[in-house]
């Protein structure tokens, strides 16, 4: 191929572009992205930049790119022409490829009602420059905070403004935060950190609508009849996929992500794969021989990068020995507490606390599904995590039979 062109200018596309190269592909490389930005770290946006650690250019990730890629910033693709391979971008131009990778990622997921979504006051955080927004409007005086979902970025939010000493409610439907990716039972002993941190957080609430005045953000009103009145409120429902542009491209895809076969490469209507077309990230949809092989679309950097790497190298040529199959894996930092896990807990049918203990605020928790180690979630002790890690990777047996104990902080795994 010589040339080859990456859509989406997020984590996945420029460790895909790095990788081409890397693997000696030495022919035009063109990255083109809908913000106006290189490259930059997401996570530490509702960490750091929030509160105001970490100014929001320092999040650009660094890279060995020089002279030698084609930068298209600030103009988002808007069509996929395969027959002609070729790119529509929305100022006219048309690039061509021989090799393309799709990596445009996710964006927030959007009030259900645009006008209340609009108002003023009310926000969404995915990029940039909804850092900046919100950063701004969270410091510019004493301000009461509405969240609304539980997911990482709902609870990372709250911890922020909690950290910002700003008043902050948290809504979320459920019966504890953060019960998609750590389970109920976790979710709910890391949401009564949040609440021991100040948050009030109002579970098995649900939203229906947002009363405004002179198009402001006032009060919103839950299902339940009762109201909560803010001056900010965060939307924190979830991401979808930025897969409009393959409108009739001919690609399988939908809001859920575009489909790949288990090498990375894109499926077509046909089920048939374009090997001139792979996908990486949290746009990409992939068989993982983990989780019975269905197709999953894991949204965490870890995994954006891994995928990354094993679609540039599948496209440059360099065909990657095995299907990708990396473990999906992802942090959070909340509620003063380091969250890590390994592996996916939807689906799990039975849980474990391994190691440590919940009320000491430090402990390993461990999942299964039907008899298999399927995850693991760390809370404080990331460094116990990689030897769960393996057992997940190899679907050991569940419950573990070992005793492990920590001698001093010397971790053994007795059999
Ligand atoms: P993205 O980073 O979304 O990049 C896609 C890029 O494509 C974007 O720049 C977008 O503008 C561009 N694009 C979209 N449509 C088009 C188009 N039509 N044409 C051209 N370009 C387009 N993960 C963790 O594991 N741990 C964390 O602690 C963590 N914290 C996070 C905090 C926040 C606030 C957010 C938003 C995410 C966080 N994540 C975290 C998730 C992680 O950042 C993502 O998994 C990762 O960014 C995915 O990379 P990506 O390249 O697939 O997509």
């Amino acid at each position: 191929p010589s040339r080859a062109l990456v859509v989406g200018a997020g984590l996945a596309a420029l460790r895909g572009a790095e990788a081409m190269r890397d693997t000696g592909f030495s022919g035009t490389l063109t990255i083109v992205g809908a913000e106006p930005y290189r490259p930059y770290d997401r996570p530490p946006l509702s960490k750091h930049v929030l509160t105001g650690q970490i100014a929001p250019d320092a999040t650009t990730l660094p890279s060995s790119f020089g002279e030698d890629v084609d930068w298209h910033l600030g103009i988002p693709a808007v069509r996929l022409n395969r027959a002609d391979r070729l790119v529509h971008l929305a100022d006219g131009t048309a690039l061509p490829y021989d090799r393309l990778l799709i990596a445009t990622g996710t964006r927030a997921r959007p009030w259900p009602n645009p006008h209340e979504g609009r108002l003023a006051g009310v926000y969404t955080l995915r990029g940039r420059d909804d850092a900046i927004a919100l950063r701004k409007a969270l410091t510019s005086g004493p301000k009461r905070v509405l969240v609304i979902g539980g997911g990482l970025i709902g609870c990372e939010v709250a911890s922020a403004c909690r950290q910002l000493s700003l008043p902050v409610t948290l809504v979320q439907p459920g019966p504890a935060p953060l019960a998609r990716v750590l389970g109920r039972y976790i979710g709910a002993i890391v949401g009564a950190m949040h609440e021991a941190r100040g948050v009030d957080l109002r579970l098995g609430g649900e939203v229906e609508w947002l009363e405004e005045a002179n198009g402001r953000f006032m009060r919103a009103h839950l299902v339940d009849g009762t109201a909560i009145a803010a001056d900010i409120a965060v939307m924190a429902l979830g991401a979808v996929r930025n897969t409009e542009w393959l409108y009739g491209s001919g690609l399988s895809f939908d809001a859920g992500g575009v489909d790949c076969d288990a090498d990375g490469y894109v499926l077509g209507e046909d089920g048939c794969p374009d090997t001139a077309i792979a996908a990486a990230g949290d746009v990409a949809r992939f068989p993982h021989p983990l989780y019975g092989g269905h197709r999953i679309a894991v949204e965490h950097w870890g995994h954006a990068v891994a995928q990354g790497v094993h679609a540039g190298r599948l496209l440059a040529g360099d065909k990657p020995e095995r299907n990708y199959a990396a473990l999906p894996a992802f942090w959070s930092g909340q509620a003063g507490v380091t969250l890590k896990s390994v592996g996916l807990t939807e689906g799990a049918d039975a849980m474990t606390i391994a190691q440590g203990d919940p009320a000491t605020g430090r402990f390993l928790a461990l999942y299964g599904r039907e008899g298999r180690c399927i995850a693991a979630v760390s809370v404080d002790c990331g460094r116990w995590l990689p030897a769960y890690a393996e057992r997940i990777a190899a679907a050991a047996p569940f419950p573990p039979e070992e005793t492990v104990i920590d001698r001093g902080g010397a971790l053994a795994i007795l059999a």
